[in-house]
C-alpha cells in the first residue's frame, strides 16, 4: 500500500504556523515512508473563499519547500460528486431536511426540560426538533439536511472504529471504538445553506477518491473525525489511518487562528525568517 496524505487548507485567510507544522509534519511523514503528499483546496464555502488566499498557500507551501502532484483538486469543482453522495443517503431514508438556525437551535436544546445543552463537534448537539418520524420520500431536496444518527447507526452490522496513531503523551492511540453517537455527535448536519455539502461529507468523498491512506492534521479535529468513519461505513468507503497531531498555540497558551496575522508564514517571510527557522519555531 503506497502512503498517501494530503493538507487541505481552506483559503479564507493567511496560513499561519499551525498550518506549517502540520502541513510539513504530512509531507515529511510522507517523504519518509516514500509516499505521495497531496495538496487539496477546501473551497466549499464559497463566500468565505478568495482566489488570492488559494494564491497565498500555494506560494507559502512552495517558500517552505513543499511540493505536490498537479492538478490540484478543489472542493468548489466537485459538487456533483458529493450531490451524488447526499442523493444515496437520501434514497436510503438517512437524512431529513433542517430549517433550524443557530438560533433556534440554542433555544430549542436550552429549553428548561432538555437539561443542559450538549456540545457536539459541530457545536451545540441538534435536539432532533425537524426529525421526521418516518423518512420523507420524493427526489433529493435542495434544502440543508441532516443524518438522522439513530438511523443511520442501525442499519451498521456494529459501531464503527478506526485507527489513531497519534504518538504525543496526551493522544488517544490505538483502535478508538466509536459508542454512543447519537448521544455524543447527534444528526449532524450533511448539506449547508447555500454550500450544497457539508464539510464532512466532502472531506470523506475527496479523502476516498484520492486514495488516501494516512490523514494526518491538528487533534482539533479528532472529534471531527467520529463522523467522518461513520460515513465511510456507510457508503461502504475505506478508513485511512489517523494521526491528530498537537496543537501549535500562541505564548498565552491559545490555538492559533486565521486572524493571527502576526503569526501567518507571510509575515514572517516579510521579516526575513527562513524555512528553517519556521521549522525550529514548530519544534520539527
Ligand atoms: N479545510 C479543513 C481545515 O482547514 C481541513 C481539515 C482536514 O484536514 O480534514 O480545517
Amino acid at each position: 500500500m503506497i502512503f498517501k496524505t494530503r493538507f487541505a487548507p481552506s483559503p479564507t485567510g493567511p496560513l499561519h504556523l499551525g498550518h506549517a507544522y502540520s502541513a510539513l509534519l504530512a509531507h515529511d511523514m510522507a517523504r519518509a515512508a516514500g509516499g505521495v503528499f497531496h495538496l487539496r483546496i477546501d473551497d466549499l464555502d464559497q463566500s468565505r473563499s478568495r482566489p488570492a488566499w488559494e494564491t497565498q498557500i500555494f506560494d507559502d507551501l512552495a517558500w517552505l519547500g513543499l511540493a505536490w502532484p498537479s492538478p490540484v483538486w478543489r472542493q468548489s469543482e466537485r459538487l456533483p460528486r458529493y450531490r451524488s453522495v447526499l442523493t444515496r443517503l437520501w434514497a436510503r431514508g438517512l437524512l431529513y431536511p433542517c430549517h433550524c438556525s443557530r438560533a433556534d437551535i440554542r433555544a430549542a436544546a436550552s429549553a428548561p426540560q432538555e437539561g443542559a445543552p450538549l456540545q457536539g463537534p459541530d457545536g451545540l448537539i441538534y435536539p432532533g426538533t425537524c426529525r421526521p418520524d418516518t423518512p420523507p420520500e420524493g427526489p433529493l431536496p435542495d434544502l440543508p439536511l441532516r443524518l438522522d444518527m439513530g438511523r443511520a447507526l442501525a442499519t451498521l452490522p456494529a459501531p464503527p472504529c478506526f485507527t489513531e496513531t497519534g504518538a504525543g503523551p496526551d493522544e488517544e492511540t490505538g483502535l478508538i471504538h466509536l459508542e454512543n453517537m447519537e448521544k455524543t455527535v447527534g444528526d449532524v448536519a450533511l448539506a449547508r445553506p447555500g454550500m450544497g455539502a457539508s464539510y464532512h461529507l466532502a472531506i470523506v468523498c475527496d479523502d476516498a477518491d484520492q486514495g488516501i491512506t494516512h490523514v494526518i492534521r491538528g487533534q482539533d479535529l479528532f472529534s471531527a473525525t467520529q463522523i467522518h468513519v461513520l460515513l465511510q461505513r456507510l457508503l461502504d468507503l475505506p478508513t485511512p489511518l489517523y494521526h491528530h497531531h498537537r496543537l501549535i498555540r500562541d505564548t498565552a497558551g491559545r490555538r492559533l487562528a486565521k486572524r493571527d496575522d502576526a503569526r501567518a508564514i507571510a509575515t514572517y517571510r516579510a521579516e526575513g525568517k527562513r524555512p528553517e527557522d519556521i521549522r525550529t519555531m514548530v519544534g520539527l
